[in-house]
């Protein structure tokens, strides 16, 4: 079985996906993945919630671009807190809740299968609304799973364990398990 299949990397809700576009947060700067409006509309399209039929990357400017990060760290904060078994912070769920709000966007069977559409002006604001929407489901605890934070060494990205028993540690087999395991085997080694 695909590393990606046993350990449901693909499966993993797409608002908790979204938070790892910010990588590296220990660091004193995280690394940025969305450096330019191209690069969100690039993760859109990618993500699934691409523009028409086709899925194509849709139009992004600085001022959307801004506000996806911003959006991106309130999820990312609330999760931490839903991981911990806090509620999440006023401020941030406001700020979930009003862009969920703006969801219009609904799915449609198309020719070549399901597909989004996004009826208003902004197929990329009504993507965001879509991320923010699955967001209030999936810190919401609608989902099956525990939301959780990696315990990879130097990682504190956020994913949902959808594991029997709730088992799961990191939030990717191929990077933070992967290293885990190099490190045990290192330590048994050395020892
Ligand atoms: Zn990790």
């Amino acid at each position: 079985m695909a590393d990606s299949a046993r350990t449901g990397a693909e499966s993993q809700p797409l608002c908790l996906r979204f938070t790892k576009t910010a990588a590296d947060r220990l660091a004193p700067a995280p690394r940025e993945r969305l450096r330019r409006p191209a690069d969100l509309a690039e993760w859109l399209a990618t993500a699934g919630l691409g523009a028409g039929e086709s899925g194509e990357p849709p139009s992004v400017d600085e001022e959307l671009l801004r506000e996806a990060r911003e959006l991106r760290e309130a999820i990312y904060r609330a999760a931490r807190s839903v991981a911990s078994g806090e509620r999440p912070a006023g401020a941030d769920r406001e700020h979930i809740n009003a862009w969920a709000a703006r969801n219009d966007a609904y799915r449609v069977l198309g020719d070549t299968g399901v597909h989004w559409r996004f009826p208003g002006a902004s197929p990329a604001r009504s993507a965001l609304a879509v991320l923010a929407a699955d967001a209030v489901e999936t810190l919401g605890g609608v989902r099956t799973g525990t939301v959780k934070v990696c315990a990879g060494s130097g990682c504190v990205a956020v994913f949902l364990d959808t594991s029997r028993g709730r088992s799961r540690r990191w939030c990717s087999m191929g990077t933070c398990g992967n290293r885990a395991k190099k490190d045990a085997m290192r330590v048994r080694q050395e020892g």
